[in-house]
């Protein structure tokens, strides 16, 4: 901590002279600042040393872990690098300095680049209007589901108020769902973690309003029987949604559009590299066909001639749903990922991302983790199950997940899907080279053979973290939680 470091008298900074220009007199100051707001005494702040901050800064950075550290494989989060280029354009001051109270003809530059990507996104999906509005994945579904609501009220179809959702979902599914003001109902996936058309008869009806469904879907294969499901959904009126987080494994391969979905989200910051994590902002565009195009959020981005607006006039649209036009800074970036690999480029990083999946499944020790889809391909990420391992030491999921943070790798998702038990979610993304995912199923097999001789250790992992292994149920506590620093003698 900074303060215990202090010493009176150690300063390590000079700051450059104000000019008088610019100086505040105290004096007038303290005339327009209540009494009771002023500071008495002197802020007490630490006295360091320039060294003596930088060391500690850098050491807080070297305590967390990052893409730019190591692999970081955590299955449906697809932590893919960021790359630097697109980081810089968005850095750029003409896009960094933009303000959201610019008047239209001075921002045409930035309007552009979003209706571009726009358009760009509708090729990708084969959708026919987007919105980059949603700052989330779930604030995308949640919108989704919102112009669903709309949409069926119009055509007089108040019954629809049930939501199919797969038990295989991500519980950002039928949170979305239920927010908007649906029903729930739950389709069981099949013995091969699909979900089937049979699976829906009895579940489906008149009430149904629409089914939102993940492809991949979290165990990582393809729906194969999309065909037929959303025939069936169509049939009685309802209307198809497309998880499309983890479009990063299709992409250039086949398109929700296509697949007669009535709705897509995508993430860009999984399936095109924006930063994302530690709660900074994403993005999450919805897609939709012709027919629900008048619902998307306002502000919609239009184009006359050569100049670009802002249309708010949309009475049949949901509203706005984000401040402004969106996280447009993220928005660049996934704008610069697109223009940087292009067509083919796109179509390769999915082929990559689904053929490293495919070979560091291969070789995992099948006796220790079993795939969960057998005789399936698996896409950008597959999921084993750590049961066989613990049933014969032990030795959990969780306890792999922790050991695998010593080798300095960041571990899989675990306990996700709900359906699998024991689950270990692997993604490893396109940017890992090959030696990376050999050296992270070695890390994963010799974990399974130390599980036999060495069980106390592993079951007390980490030990070469900055943190050991915490006490999850106090960690996350409000009555054992530590969220300040506190002087040690006062403690
Ligand atoms: C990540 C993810 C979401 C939620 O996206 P957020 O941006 O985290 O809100 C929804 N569905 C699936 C399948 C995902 O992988």
């Amino acid at each position: 901590m900074l303060n215990e470091l202090s010493r009176t008298g150690r300063i390590g900074f000079s700051l450059p002279e104000i000019p008088k220009s610019m100086r505040v007199n105290v004096e007038d100051l303290s005339k327009v600042i209540p009494d009771a707001m002023l500071r008495t005494s002197n802020l007490d702040l630490p006295q360091l040393s320039e060294p003596e901050v930088l060391r500690h800064y850098v050491r807080l950075s070297q305590m967390n872990f990052a893409i730019d550290v190591g692999m970081y494989p955590l299955g449906s989060c697809t932590m893919k690098y960021n790359p630097k280029v697109s980081q810089r354009i968005a850095r750029n001051s003409k896009i960094a300095n933009l303000h959201p109270y610019q008047d239209e003809e001075t921002i045409q530059g930035a309007l552009e680049i979003l209706y571009e990507l726009e358009r760009m996104l509708c090729e990708i999906t084969g959708m026919d209007e987007i919105s980059l509005q949603p700052a989330a994945g779930a604030q995308g579904e949640y919108v989704g589901a919102l112009m669903m609501k709309s949409y069926l009220h119009d055509k007089g179809m108040q019954e629809k108020d049930e939501m199919l959702v797969p038990d295989s979902a991500h519980g950002t599914n039928p949170a979305s769902a239920t927010m908007a003001g649906f029903k729930v109902v739950k389709i069981p996936s099949s013995e091969q973690g699909i979900v089937t058309a049979e699976a829906l008869k009895g579940l489906v009806s008149r009430k149904t309003a629409g089914m939102m469904l993940t492809v991949p879907n979290t165990l990582g294969i393809f729906e194969r029987e999309i065909v037929e499901i959303t025939k069936t959904v169509h049939e009685l009126g309802g209307l198809m949604y497309y998880d499309g987080a983890n479009m990063n494994a299709l992409l250039g391969k086949v398109r929700p559009g296509d697949m007669d979905f009535d709705i897509v989200h995508i993430n860009v910051h999984k399936t095109f590299a924006t930063p994302h994590g530690g709660g900074g902002p994403g993005a999450g565009p919805v897609g939709v066909s012709s027919a629900l195009a008048e619902y998307l959020p306002i502000p919609r981005i239009v184009r006359k001639g050569e100049m670009f607006s802002l249309d708010y006039d949309r009475p049949k649209s949901i509203g706005a749903i984000k401040s402004f036009y969106g996280n447009t800074a993220v928005l660049v970036r996934a704008y610069c990922y697109i223009l940087s690999l292009g067509r083919d480029g796109l179509k390769t990083a999915s082929e990559q991302a689904v053929l490293s999946s495919n070979y560091l499944l291969s070789l995992l020790d099948d006796e220790s983790y079993s795939s969960t889809t057998i005789g399936v391909p698996s896409k950008h990420e597959f999921v084993v199950s750590a049961s066989p391992l613990k049933r014969r030491t032990g030795v959990s999921a969780g306890d792999v997940a922790k050991a695998i943070l010593d080798s300095g790798k960041h571990s899989p998702t675990t306990y996700f899907p709900l359906i699998v038990s024991e689950a270990l979610m692997v993604e490893p993304t396109e940017t890992e080279p090959r030696e990376n995912l050999e050296t992270y199923a070695e890390t994963l097999n010799e974990i399974a053979k130390r599980a036999q001789e060495s069980k106390t250790e592993l079951l007390s992992a980490p030990h070469n973290t900055a943190i050991g292994r915490l006490d999850e149920y106090r960690a996350s506590h409000p009555n054992t939680m530590i969220l300040n620093w506190k002087e040690l003698k006062a403690r």
